[in-house]
């Protein structure tokens, strides 16, 4: 997608669990090329605002367009074919197999193997093909050296690092990640933000949810601030952070 361009576009969207509305009303847009910060106190909405993003959970209501294309109902596998890869919150990679094996499963995600072909088992040119462009991601985020350890015995940095790189080999082109800096030491930041600001130069547009406001601040072309559900800031980040209203529901706490 061209540079500056809406990646997806979201209106009005909405949704409740029984009577709390947890999402409420949101509107924004994502370009390519634009590292788009999601900030607010613990329970605002921020990750299920992801969820219905990336097609894991339904909306109540609102719209969706992924590259100009309106998304009726559409699950996450459809998402991921269609460009979006995610990281969690809680990092979710299967602890007993290697950091390479991890970062081969995204690609069967999406494009060259089917998730059919990969459980099938893949033939040796295409296994070769898969681990070869996994270990260049895995280098790609600095851990070329950790492709056959066990995922689960690196280091929470390392893990973050190799679900991205996850994501990244589904060849997305919008990226959310739900709090990819928690429980990240000061180093370990530094490596993610390098990573975050390279990506984001190839193009790709980044939704990032981040706690960490120095973190996002830095970061982030544009800063979108929740409470309660709602969207209550959207702009430049130094123009949200002297906003009222955010200063007194996420500053202050
Ligand atoms: P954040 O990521 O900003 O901390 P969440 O999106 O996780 O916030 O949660 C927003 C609100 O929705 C919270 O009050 C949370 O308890 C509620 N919530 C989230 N997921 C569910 C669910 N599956 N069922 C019921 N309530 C939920
Ligand atoms: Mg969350």
């Amino acid at each position: 997608p061209t540079p500056g361009l809406p990646v997806l576009a979201a209106s009005h969207m909405r949704r409740s669990f029984g009577g709390l509305v947890a999402v409420d009303d949101v509107s924004f847009d994502v370009r390519a090329g634009e590292i788009l910060g999601v900030l607010g106190p613990n329970g605002a909405g921020k990750s299920t605002l992801f969820n219905l993003i990336s097609g894991t959970l339904p909306r109540s209501s609102g719209e969706l367009s992924f590259l100009g294309q309106p998304l009726a109902s559409v699950g996450a596998r459809d998402m991921c074919r269609r460009g979006l890869a995610r990281t969690f919150q809680h990092v979710k990679l299967v602890p007993d197999m290697s950091a390479l094996e991890n970062v081969a499963m995204g690609a069967t995600q999406r494009g060259h193997c089917g998730l059919a072909a990969a459980s099938l088992g893949l033939d040796r040119a295409e296994e070769r093909r898969l681990l070869g462009w996994s270990q260049h991601l895995l280098a790609r985020v600095g851990l070329a050296d950790k492709a056959w350890e066990a995922a689960g015995s690196l280091p929470l940095g390392h893990q973050r690092l190799v679900e991205i790189a996850r994501a990244l080999a589904a060849d997305p082109v919008l990226l959310l990640l739900d709090e990819p800096a928690a429980g990240l030491r000061a180093n370990e930041k530094t490596d993610l933000a390098r990573l975050l600001l390279e990506l984001r130069a190839d193009g790709l547009a980044i939704l990032l949810v981040e706690h960490d406001m120095e973190f996002v601040s830095e970061l982030a072309d544009r800063l979108m601030v929740m409470n309660f559900g709602r969207l209550i800031a959207c702009g430049q980040p130094g123009e949200v952070r002297a906003n009222v209203e955010v200063q007194e529901a996420y500053l202050g706490v």
